[in-house]
């Protein structure tokens, strides 16, 4: 076995991506971390650092490029970070997450033969994002003490340094409009854009919430401080916008790198935008929780409620359910759902969505999934009597609790849907349902979020019988 030495060149070929998108090579079994470089490229690279099983290499020279580069269509991606993997064709994108989901099922979960359905992407991987989220400041400007210029884009990677930013190709086409004319309004009326460092100015953030469904837009100015100068100038210069919905201001005056603040003042148009999902209309607020690419979600709670196979006289619970979308979808199939939800303005949404949707048959409770659901069911009659035929996780990336899976194998469902954002605890905790009796019988992943290495999983579980 060779001994990589730091400053050495070694030629390799990327095989694989790491979870932040660099490319992966290896020398001798000796994994390669790669930035910029990507599957089926062969590189030659310079050891910058080694640990014992790894090591972090330098890109020096692009050997043989692969089969699946292509250009960028963002100049700005490899400061930003966003997109790990924009370099990478649409196609390969989709092959490197299945395979993701192979290898975590097989080497977390020691599923040896699980088949894994190819990733069901978009036909337009770009401009998906429902929500974008624009940081705004006073460039550092000139050396002879000229002011710099207000801008807004993102932050460089693992920085708080603005990348001014016109155009970002996976949000909607407006924001760049939107951002355009936020920044003409304050250097007209002199506004001040909030500055970091000294906790002072006006200006943080502009959030822009879109719905694909209805074409409504909602812009909220995040401000440190609770007026805002001009504010009919302000109204005037947003509502040209085709489309504007919504216009709030949220009230932020903490010296913190959390967005949103807590009060929210609204000051143009609904207090909220509305997005239809399977037929049922979802409001959203500027604090809801929603999923970030309408497009693919609804296909993913498509297949979720496919593989639910949903009858009439099904109990099913919604666990980790945000605004209840899933549940929501679901009701009119089924006699009864329960949603469970940590967040009590999320459940305060999800009873609002079920009343606007006139659904009577779903109700939710606030609290800790793997709290909530052995309260419930902690005698025998209760399971029996309200036997849940159906349970759906969708959990966040840590995945579910144990005490959870713990109850779910005592309560035994006689199906359940898995949806995972994050395919390294989906595998683990996979391993611990199929300890306890349950069969996989489907892996579909989605691709939610183009560009990026992140993948979406739904797996339909059913419990085998004893
Ligand atoms: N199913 C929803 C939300 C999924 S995101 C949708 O598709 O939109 C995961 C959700 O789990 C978040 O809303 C988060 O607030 C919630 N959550 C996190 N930990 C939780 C827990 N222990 N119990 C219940 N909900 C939890």
């Amino acid at each position: 076995m060779i001994h990589l030495e730091k400053n050495e060149i070694y030629e390799v070929e990327i095989v694989d991506i790491s979870v932040d998108g660099s490319g992966i090579g290896k020398v001798d079994g000796i994994a390669l971390f790669i930035k910029d470089a990507v599957i089926g490229d062969v590189v030659k690279a310079k050891i910058m650092k080694m640990k014992k099983k790894y090591g972090f290499a330098r890109l020096m020279e692009i050997v043989t490029p692969s089969p699946h580069r292509v250009e960028p269509r963002c100049e700005l991606h490899r400061q930003c970070g966003g997109c790990q993997i924009q370099t990478l064709d649409y196609p390969e994108q989709l092959r490197f997450k299945q395979k993701k989901v192979e290898d975590h099922l097989k080497i977390i979960g020691k599923f040896e033969d699980c088949t894994v359905e190819p990733v069901i992407g978009m036909e337009e991987p770009f401009r998906y994002r429902n929500k974008s989220q624009f940081p705004v400041a006073r460039s550092k400007g000139s050396k002879n003490g000229a002011e710099g210029k207000l801008v807004s884009g993102f932050y460089a990677l693992r920085t708080h340094d603005i990348i001014p930013t016109k155009d970002c190709q996976i949000g909607i086409e407006q924001n760049g409009k939107i951002v355009q004319a936020i920044l003409r309004f304050m250097e007209k009326n002199n506004i001040s854009a909030y500055d970091e460092t000294t906790g002072t100015g006006l200006v943080r953030h502009i959030l822009i919430r879109y719905s694909f469904s209805r074409e409504e837009i909602m812009v909220c100015l995040v401000i440190n401080g609770n007026v805002l100068p001009e504010q009919k100038k302000f109204i005037r210069s947003l509502t040209k916008i085709p489309g504007m919905t919504s216009i709030c201001l949220s009230v932020n005056t903490e010296w913190t790198n959390v967005i949103m603040g807590r009060d929210i003042i609204y000051i143009w148009g609904k207090h909220y935008i509305t997005d239809d999902i399977m037929g049922v209309e979802f409001r959203i607020s500027p604090i809801s929780f929603y999923q970030i690419n309408s497009i693919q979600t609804e296909k993913l709670y498509e297949k979720a409620l496919e593989f639910a196979q949903l009858k009439p006289e099904d109990t099913v619970w919604d666990l980790y359910c945000g605004i209840g979308t899933i549940g929501l979808c679901a009701s009119s199939r089924v006699k009864k759902v329960y949603g469970v939800e940590i967040v009590s303005d999320a459940v305060r949404d999800a009873r609002i969505n079920a009343q606007i949707n006139h659904i009577t048959n779903a109700k939710f409770f606030i609290g800790k999934a793997e709290e909530v659901l052995p309260n419930f069911y902690s005698s025998k009659d209760q399971v029996e009597s309200e036997h849940p035929d159906v349970i759906i996780v969708d959990p966040p990336r840590k995945g579910c609790d144990p005490a959870l899976l713990e109850t779910i194998l005592k309560v035994q469902p006689d199906r359940m849907v898995y949806v995972s954002c994050d395919s390294a605890t989906l595998a683990r905790d996979l391993r611990i349902l199929a300890d306890g009796g349950y069969q996989i019988l489907k892996v579909q992943p989605f691709d939610m979020f183009p560009q990026t290495v992140h993948v979406e999983s739904c797996v339909l579980l059913e419990r085998m019988s004893n």
